[in-house]
């Protein structure tokens, strides 16, 4: 094991056997095992204060559902805090009416030395805690999971593989969809010729320059096609850049 990891994930969670789940696999999982980030699995059944570890209650002014108690959540973001202390810190709350999640995120969050990710479970949390701790809203995009677990892995998957050192090659990361805001080129590998299909002349020309502009161009016509939203921005940000 590394002496400090660059990068750190806390989970609070009552659901703690969902982690590290396919963060434990790959890339992900080797970088890891090898400490070049860490992750804290926090159950918060444990800053429960009875003795059926209770984390819920039913909601004020009635409505179907239970409610996570604000005092639970603070007593494990104070554990959290105190487990690993930071400089730079960001704690999340995974909901569907946060911020939608984009690349641009992923890579502020993984500047920070700790993101502290709270996840929901039946109705959510006591709206209290959000405010009471400063905490962000972020959402993995326009529909309703059961429970924060499976953004939080998702999150803590896009970040940590901008860790230095996870990815082998760092070259891959400048050319994914999203730099630029443009979606990423078709991929092609062996057999040649497949069903009938045969991979585009162009990229079995051994002429590098050509291959990068073919690239472009299948790059700018997926996003076109498929995103105007991301290819209008692409655009702007073109021209603002002239
Ligand atoms: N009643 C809530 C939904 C609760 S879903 C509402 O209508 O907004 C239970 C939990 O799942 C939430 O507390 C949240 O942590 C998680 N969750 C659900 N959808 C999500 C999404 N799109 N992004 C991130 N987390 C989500």
């Amino acid at each position: 094991m590394n002496a400090t990891p660059s990068w750190s994930a806390q989970v609070l969670t009552v659901l703690p056997e969902a982690f590290p789940g396919p963060l434990g696999l790959s890339l992900a999982g080797k970088a890891l095992d090898a400490g070049l980030w860490s992750l804290d699995v926090i159950d918060l059944r444990d800053f429960a204060t009875d003795k059926h570890r209770t984390v819920d209650d039913t909601p004020f002014g009635g409505g179907p559902g239970m409610v996570i108690r604000p005092d639970v959540v603070a007593a494990g973001l104070d554990h959290a805090a105190a487990h690993r202390p930071a400089q730079t810190r960001r704690q999340i709350y995974l909901s569907p009416r946060g911020t939608p999640l984009t690349q641009s995120l992923v890579k502020e969050l993984a500047t920070v030395d700790v993101v502290t990710l709270i996840c929901g479970r039946f109705e959510g949390v006591d709206e209290r805690i959000l405010q009471a701790r400063d905490i962000e809203e972020v959402s993995l995009g326009d529909f309703v999971l059961s429970g924060g677990e499976p953004a939080a892995i998702a999150l803590i998957d896009a970040v940590v593989r901008l860790v230095p050192g996870v990815l082998g090659d760092q070259e891959s990361l400048s050319e994914e969809s999203f730099e630029g805001d443009l979606l990423e080129y078709p991929h092609y590998t062996r057999p040649r010729v497949w069903e009938g299909m045969a991979v585009p002349d162009v990229l079995i020309s051994g002429h590098h320059e050509r291959v990068r502009e073919w690239r472009q161009n299948e790059s700018n016509r997926i996003t076109r096609q498929r995103r105007p939203d991301l290819w209008s921005r692409s655009v702007d940000s073109r021209k603002a850049r002239i």
